[in-house]
């Protein structure tokens, strides 16, 4: 099963609809954390070091069907902690789902097969299982053995039972590109609907401070782990942001594209900082100092920062801004550089490398059909979602 058609033309009339009403900012998914509290404790996570009477409180399913109305992204996130620990959490699907909201379920697949039954495969739920990489990765990564297994293990039962699942990746300075390439097809394989890979945020509470890449070695990384895709390989995200993590592409942070929503409030500014919690989502819209924020700003906090929460919000906006910008990365999908060895050197080329808005272009039918194909989309739907491909800088 493939992301919905429905998914994708959710968010890009939503995108359209902002942009029409010119809507400055607007939210694309709610990172909503129901808890704080894990069965995990990875070195590099920054979620789980709180004292134990906040790691012991949940949002209540009212408490986040407020949040989700108020914000009215069209997907909603909802990372944590583990989410499954929650002693309500199919109570808060189940409402997300009346509200016709596309979820995913961020877990780390310890109690998925245990909880699967209090869940009904739907279009809205995709659970997305956190791999960090093969075996040997993935167990180091989350300091524990078995736990690989154990997530591969409820991928198969999920899948078989009809559900979507998806798999988030972090990575850090320790990947290797080839291993990670082999987990693809290994996902792949699995039948999950698509991956996501982002690299991880030196968080300042994180066990781990050795391992966090730095902007450059991010792009090294991904260059090498994302380059010349195989066919089979389908990504849960943007093409413009794979193209971003690579580095043929400038993007800047949208912050508030996905905005958090936890125990404390709403966080200011984005899922990864927390620099103080407003009561209403509109009060953080209103109050907080956006150009402090984001990598033009000069905070070295964003220096380093890809992360897809601040950067896939501007992949989707600037993709699904206008049929000219579908246009724009249906041309860059297909005209762009194919041979990764032609792309500037990262050691000696500083980015910002070519802005696809600056390019002028012209795609025939033919063009958009050959996407469309690529990305195994019904042809019906082909106008719309060809930009959905990845897009490359020519
Ligand atoms: S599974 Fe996720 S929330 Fe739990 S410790 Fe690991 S990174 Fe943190
Ligand atoms: S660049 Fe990263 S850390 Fe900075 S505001 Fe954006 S998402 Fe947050």
């Amino acid at each position: 099963m493939g992301v919905p058609i429905s998914q994708m033309w959710t968010v890009a009339s939503y995108v359209l609809g902002k942009k029409i009403r010119r809507e400055k900012r607007y939210p694309l998914v709610l990172m909503l954390e129901p808890l704080f509290r894990c069965n995990l404790a990875c070195a590099g996570c920054g979620k789980i070091q709180y004292p134990a009477e906040i790691l012991r409180k949940n949002l209540s399913p009212e408490d986040c069907f407020r949040a989700v109305d108020e914000c009215g992204a069209p997907i909603v996130s909802i990372p944590g902690g583990e989410p499954l620990l929650h002693p309500q959490i199919d109570e808060i699907v189940a409402g997300l789902v009346e509200r016709k909201k596309y979820i995913y379920l961020c877990t780390n697949a310890l109690l998925l097969k245990k909880h699967l039954s209090k869940f009904q495969p739907t279009k809205y739920l995709s659970f997305s299982v956190h791999l960090d990489g093969l075996r040997e990765e993935h167990d180091e990564a989350v300091c524990r053995e078995g736990v690989y297994d154990v997530a591969i293990d409820a991928i198969k039962t999920a899948v078989e039972a009809g559900f979507r699942v998806t798999t988030n990746t972090t990575l850090f300075n320790t990947a290797d590109p080839d291993r990670v390439r082999q987990m693809f097809d290994t996902l792949m394989d699995l039948g999950v609907e698509g991956m996501m890979v982002s690299p991880g945020y030196p968080y300042e509470k994180a066990p781990d401070q050795e391992h966090f890449l730095h902007r450059r070695q991010t792009m090294r990384l991904f260059r090498k782990a994302l380059g010349n895709p195989k066919k089979h390989w389908h990504f849960n995200q943007s093409p413009l942001f794979v193209e971003f993590l690579k580095g043929n592409v400038e993007l800047e942070c949208t912050p508030w594209g996905n905005p958090t929503y936890n125990v404390f409030g709403w966080q200011r500014p984005c899922y990864l900082l927390q620099e103080g919690y407003c009561k209403t989502f509109q009060e953080l819209l209103d109050t907080t100092d956006w150009e402090n924020y984001g990598r033009a700003s000069g905070n070295p906090k964003c220096e380093d920062c890809m992360v897809h929460c601040g950067f896939e919000p501007t992949a989707v906006s600037e993709t699904f801004g206008s049929l000219h910008s579908l246009l724009k990365v249906a041309r860059l999908t297909l005209f762009g550089t194919k041979d990764e060895s032609q792309l500037p050197e990262l050691e000696s080329v500083d980015p910002p490398v070519p802005h696809f808005d600056r390019r002028e272009i012209s795609v025939t039918l033919d063009d958009l059909q050959s996407s469309a194909e690529l990305y195994n989309m019904p042809n019906r739907e082909r106008d719309t979602v060809t930009a959905m491909s990845r897009a490359r800088p020519t």
